[in-house]
């Protein structure tokens, strides 16, 4: 008897946000497929932890305080201009590496699609994909939609 094949569907997306133009982007490609699919947006950022692991000192603690109040600035700014289209958003500010909590995250949230830059903050344009845009492609339970900029607005 041949089992009937399951209609993939999209009811959660999630766009892992650097705040860069490749992620602004990826976010306008996420609100154009929301809209159509009815379906609310979760914006994740990390702050990479990675640099703190070996020495905790005062000033690295402050340091990261003053990235985690200004990336919950920038993602506040992100909600309220996707709440202005009428789009239902999550926001999450979480800490550790990158690739590794957007694909916690993935599949804590039973995200069906996932939306991101191509390339972002690092810098490598002359890869086919940024290192956390390959790894989370490669390892992604879900679909991932990669968008990159138009030729005319390059970095930001
Ligand atoms: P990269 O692979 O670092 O060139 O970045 C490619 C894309 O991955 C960016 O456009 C973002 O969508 C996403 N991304 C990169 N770094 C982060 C981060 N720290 N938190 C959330 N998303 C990120």
């Amino acid at each position: 008897m041949r089992r009937k094949e399951q209609r993939p569907q999209i009811r959660s997306i999630m766009v892992p946000v650097d705040f860069s133009s490749y992620s602004n982007q990826a976010v306008n490609y996420a609100a154009m497929i929301a809209k159509k699919f009815k379906t609310g947006i979760m914006l994740v950022h990390v702050i990479d932890s990675l640099s703190y692991s070996v020495t905790d000192t005062a000033r690295v603690i402050e340091h990261r305080r003053a990235l985690e109040t200004i990336a919950g600035t920038l993602l506040d700014n992100l909600r309220k201009q996707l709440r202005e289209k009428n789009l239902k958003v999550k926001t999450y500010l979480v800490s550790g590496t990158p690739y590794r909590e957007i694909l916690k995250k993935t599949q804590l949230e039973k995200v069906d699609l996932i939306v991101m830059g191509t390339h972002g903050r690092t810098g490598v344009e002359h890869l086919l994909l940024g290192s956390v845009a390959e790894r989370v492609v490669r390892l992604s339970p879900c679909p991932v939609l990669t968008v990159r900029l138009s030729s005319g607005s390059r970095r930001g």
